[in-house]
């Protein structure tokens, strides 16, 4: 449960994680293409004006071009400046037809004579004569100033390019051609550069003779002029939203067109009408909303793929730590006494025997009742045993630094008082301690171990472990090592006269003499029954036996409560060159039965 609840807080963290990154990402996306929108509708607005610009000067130059190698072709000034309509409009109508093929919004080719009377018009040739400069005011203006002049004009075809060249014979000028282009021409040419929709309108107040127009689309002064079929929907759909040829944007055929428009000018810049444009563009709204929603359906699949993946891990590691939880509670379980576990302030686990000894169930349930099982600690006699603080130090800080003393804890539970061996371990990781604390019973260790439960002396495991010790000791020293074997007799007799209680005390009184009679560096054993055996080291063979003799005599001598009086018979050898540890053991005994077949009561010696 409280797993699961972990793995819940890390998944969503997780997930919160990535969902924060993805809506920066985001973020930071829809800034870039706001920035990059913005950056690319300027350069738009910028490029339709370079590309009208661009257009207009290609119409001219072309007709510029094309008007000088008019001139130039074989009789045409001649006729012109002889004015002779008739043979200028023969010698003209194959280029005029050949011009009308290139373009056939090409509406006029027109001769002015400098005295501003009209001398041929290609596309009228019947009309000519009459007074025009009069009545246009562009062909008066380059009859004065002899220059090239171009601009819109409206006019009865529709609005108009008016290009007009002047004409000159060694430099003096002699009358001029014009051209007029249809203004579809123009906007058709943008179309094809950009790609983009383009509409002329003329300003209501120059309609004058103009054809009669669709009024339905006009946007405020400016009335559509040549909108083909194709395009009227698109600009009707404008309409429908805009009433001036202000900016925008148009929604139309699932397309976003960027509407804008410029002025179009005669030639004393004054503005006649205007030209739109239709620029289809990204659709900004929706591509944010697709990214929007790409990104985060990305994001939650990522998610979704990786808190699989984490729970997998999660619950993979969970399991392994488990398992070692339970490894090592398991060897913690096995130690006989009491085992906790801490980081040197709080307690972080325990073993079985701890919990049973403590009389608690779990370690939770302990710690409710105690912050510290220093709780328990009572000051001893002297100053091994440890208590909560010393030296200002925590008692397993103590520890670790005191290696060398022996520690103690004393703790009394149900008014029993244990004498515990503190032991201590440490590890330490990345400023994580872990202490692993033993608390083994001092006096049921030893009395496993160590002493003979009767008699107090010690017993026949203590023995042969520190046998083998001096054995071992007293031939690498070649020094000398004796031993004594002790035969009660007639033991059996006591028991079954006076009962075994009393064979008890006199296995106590006899034991007890033995160790006093011995030297400290002695050691006197039970080695079973009523048999005892003294190991004697850097003791020589006579030594040995005055011990033994002197022992015999105090046993004979003593007043033993209700039997009174009791003998012992003795074995004793000093240890040879060569011989083993069992060897000697083994002559000692033979010894002692030697001493027990010739009459008892007696010391017998090699
Ligand atoms: P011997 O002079 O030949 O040694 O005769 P013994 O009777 O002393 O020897 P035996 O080996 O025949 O008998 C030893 C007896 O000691 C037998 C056993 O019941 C008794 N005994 C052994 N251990 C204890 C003990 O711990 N307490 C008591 N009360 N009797 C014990
Ligand atoms: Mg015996
Ligand atoms: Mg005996």
């Amino acid at each position: 449960m409280k797993n699961n609840f972990m793995k819940i807080k890390i998944l969503l963290a997780l997930s919160a994680i990535i969902f924060s990154v993805t809506a920066v990402v985001v973020a930071y996306n829809i800034f870039q293409d706001n920035k990059q929108y913005k950056k690319e509708a300027t350069k738009a607005s910028k490029n339709v004006q370079f590309i009208y610009d661009d257009a207009i000067e290609d119409v001219v130059h072309f007709y510029t071009a094309r008007a000088m190698s008019n001139i130039k072709s074989y009789g045409i000034l001649d006729s012109f400046k002889a004015r002779d309509h008739d043979k200028l409009y023969a010698l003209s109508l194959p280029r005029w037809e050949t011009l009308r093929e290139e373009n056939p919004s090409l509406v006029v080719m027109q001769f002015h004579m400098p005295d501003g009377t009209s001398l041929l018009r290609m596309h009228q040739p019947d009309v000519y004569g009459d007074a025009i400069a009069a009545k246009r005011s562009m062909v008066a203006n380059i009859h004065k100033n002899h220059k090239e002049i171009h601009g819109f004009e409206e006019g009865r075809q529709g609005l108009a390019l008016r290009i007009l060249i002047p004409i000159f014979e060694r430099d003096v000028y002699v009358g001029t051609i014009e051209f007029g282009v249809l203004s579809p021409y123009i906007s058709k040419k943008i179309s094809r550069y950009l790609g983009y929709e383009a509409f002329f309108f003329i300003k209501q107040e120059k309609l004058g003779i103009f054809a009669p127009l669709n009024h339905s689309l006009a946007f405020g002064d400016f009335i559509a002029v040549d909108a083909n079929a194709e395009q009227l929907p698109l600009l009707k759909a404008y309409k429908s939203e805009h009433s001036t040829l202000e900016k925008g944007i148009l929604k139309f055929n699932n397309i976003t067109f960027s509407i804008s428009s410029l002025p179009i000018l005669n030639y004393e810049n004054q503005t006649i009408g205007a030209i739109m444009f239709a620029q289809s563009v990204l659709d900004l709204k929706a591509h944010l909303f697709d990214m929007i929603f790409y990104s985060f359906l990305i994001t939650f699949i990522l998610i979704l793929f990786l808190w699989l993946i984490t729970s997998r891990i999660y619950d993979a590691i969970a399991k392994k730590i488990k398992f070692e939880e339970m490894f090592s509670q398991s060897i913690l379980n096995t130690i006989s006494f009491p085992v906790l576990v801490t980081d040197g302030e709080h307690l972080l686990g325990a073993n079985q025997k701890f919990l049973d000894y403590f009389g608690y169930k779990t370690i939770e349930g302990f710690m409710r009742d105690h912050k510290c099982v220093c709780d328990y600690f009572e000051e001893g006699d002297t100053n091994e045993y440890i208590m909560p603080m010393q030296n200002d130090k925590r008692w397993t800080e103590h520890i670790i630094h005191t290696p060398q003393l022996m520690h103690k804890a004393k703790i009394t539970i149900n008014k029993i008082t244990t004498i515990f061996h503190v032991k201590l371990s440490h590890i330490e990781l990345d400023n994580r301690n872990r202490f692993v604390v033993v608390f083994s019973d001092i006096s049921s260790m030893q009395s496993i171990s160590t002493i003979d439960q009767l008699t107090g002396v010690a017993n026949r495991l203590h023995f042969t472990m520190v046998y083998e010790h001096t054995f071992k000791m007293a031939q690498r020293e070649q020094k000398p090592l004796s031993i004594i074997f002790l035969d009660i007799d007639f033991f059996k007799k006591v028991n079954d006269v006076y009962g075994h209680l009393i064979g008890d005390s006199v296995l106590k009184q006899i034991a007890n003499i033995a160790q006093n009679k011995i030297r400290k560096s002695d050691i006197i054993a039970r080695w079973g029954g009523e048999e005892f055996v003294i190991l004697l080291p850097n003791t020589s063979a006579d030594e040995a036996y005055h011990i033994a003799e002197s022992l015999r005599n105090i046993i004979e001598l003593e007043n033993f409560t209700t039997v009174e009086k009791m003998t012992c018979s003795f074995g004793v050898a000093m240890l040879h060159k060569d011989e083993t540890a069992e060897e000697l053991v083994k002559r000692v005994d033979a010894l002692l039965y030697l001493a027990k077949e010739s009459g008892r009561n007696k010391v017998i010696r090699e």
